[in-house]
């Protein structure tokens, strides 16, 4: 089931008063939700001795939720020097960001190694000769190839562009021990959206056989194992939420067993987006048109520009209209923004309560890869984000984009060259 009755009942409170304030469309946030997600996490896997979470950024790159997530003891990964530099302004250190980059340049290695540094997380063997200097601690990410089924939405490993194959694997920590690398960690990150929790326990146990191997070939210990993230969520109304306690019950199992066997365990990093803060944002929007013409359409007046999923992979966004009794009668309707591309639709043929203009909707679960998926394509500029705080506030965490932004760059310096003549 989408979005928590509890969140619902928060929102259904104050949603026409923050439309009136702030005016829509927005995303907002529910604080109270956030922080029951991470503490069930943090509780669940409490039995694995250093259990950290590291938020992936680019799920929901706003440093005001990241410093709820981070008082709640998770770091970040983060793949990009912006989102580092995210992660740093919020007062994060080395111990708390990965950085898990791919096709990545000695500039972004050197960004992520100084100013304080991060956890370095190499996607590729030829990436260690890209390092600007030996690091003490070295993680490299796995690809098991055809030894493992991907999941719908990430495909085939095999077919995927992260990682290192095993044999690459066993010689790139080799090549680290040389180099004079003390500590080691392991990663991989195999699905997205997965509901499956034993999928999740396959994953760390793969990784801890792996670690097994390299440990014994190579004679060093892993300081962690990371499994990713792709932890899903239920976003349409028949799907059933995630088995938390499944998944911990069985990796807590798989860590005792290591242990029994190796006299030695190493500690469990995972980096989940949409797990965390997914169900608990909303995006708020108001109806600004009715047509119907071959279809039924309901105009909003966010774009896909604010929520690309649906438009993208054709995702499916629950959708309640605030304030609408049980009983209004349902039409089967498109639910359409501005931008002249016809993919531009949050929801198709979707039976809906008929609306009237100024009636608010809520579109479900996007509190990851939401907001930040946003664009400027056909000038469409995104929209504010809002974070309804545990004491009832309402905040502001970002405002909405501006003409002003749209033209910022725009403004440089002139610059022409005539080729041949330099
Ligand atoms: C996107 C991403 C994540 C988070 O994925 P979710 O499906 O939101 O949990 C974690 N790790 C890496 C490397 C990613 O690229």
């Amino acid at each position: 089931m989408p979005m928590s009755p509890e969140f619902k009942e928060r929102l259904s409170k104050i949603v026409q008063e923050a439309v009136e304030a702030f005016g829509s469309p927005f995303h907002i946030y529910d604080e109270t939700g956030i922080i029951q997600t991470c503490r069930a996490l943090n509780n669940a896997f409490a039995p694995i001795e250093g259990f950290k979470e590291y938020f992936a950024v680019k799920g929901l790159p706003n440093p005001t939720v990241m410093a709820l997530l981070k008082a709640q003891g998770f770091g970040f990964d983060c793949s990009s020097v912006p989102e580092i530099a995210l992660a740093r302004k919020i007062g994060s250190n080395a111990d708390d960001i990965m950085f898990t980059s791919n096709n990545t340049t000695r500039e972004q290695l050197k960004a992520a190694m100084d100013n304080g540094g991060s956890i370095i997380n190499l996607d590729d063997i030829s990436l260690i000769e890209k390092l600007p200097a030996v690091p003490d601690l070295l993680c490299f990410r796995y690809n098991p190839g055809a030894a493992r089924q991907g999941n719908d939405i990430i495909g085939k490993p095999e077919e995927a562009k992260y990682g290192l194959t095993r044999e690459q694997i066993f010689s790139a920590y080799e090549q680290a021990i040389s180099l004079g690398v003390k500590r080691f960690g392991l990663h991989t990150m195999m699905a997205s959206n997965e509901l499956n929790f034993q999928y999740m326990i396959d994953t760390a146990d793969m990784l801890l056989a792996l670690i097994e191997d390299v440990s014994r070939s190579l004679d060093i210990r892993f300081e962690f194992i990371n499994i990713g993230g792709g932890l899903g969520i239920p976003y349409t109304p028949n799907a059933e939420p995630f088995n938390l306690e499944g998944m911990a019950g069985g990796i807590i199992r798989s860590f005792e067993k290591f242990k029994a066997k190796n006299g030695w365990v190493p500690k469990l990093y995972m980096e989940s987006a949409r797990y965390i803060t997914g169900p608990h944002g909303v995006l708020v929007t108001s109806v600004i048109n009715h047509k119907n013409t071959y279809r039924n359409y309901v105009g909003v007046d966010a774009s896909m520009s604010a929520l690309m999923r649906p438009g993208m992979y054709g995702a499916y966004h629950h959708i309640h209209i605030h304030d609408k009794p049980e009983s209004a009668p349902l039409k089967t309707v498109d639910v359409v923004g501005a931008l002249c591309e016809n993919n531009d639709k949050f929801s198709i043929q979707r039976q809906l309560p008929e609306t009237q203009h100024g009636d608010i909707l809520i579109i479900h679960d996007t509190g990851a890869h939401g907001h930040a998926m946003g664009f400027n394509y056909n000038g469409q500029l995104r929209p504010k984000e809002l974070l309804l705080k545990t004491d009832g506030s309402i905040e502001l965490i970002r405002r909405a984009e501006t003409m002003a932004d749209y033209f910022t760059t725009l403004d440089f310096e002139p610059r022409t060259i005539t080729p041949g003549q330099n």
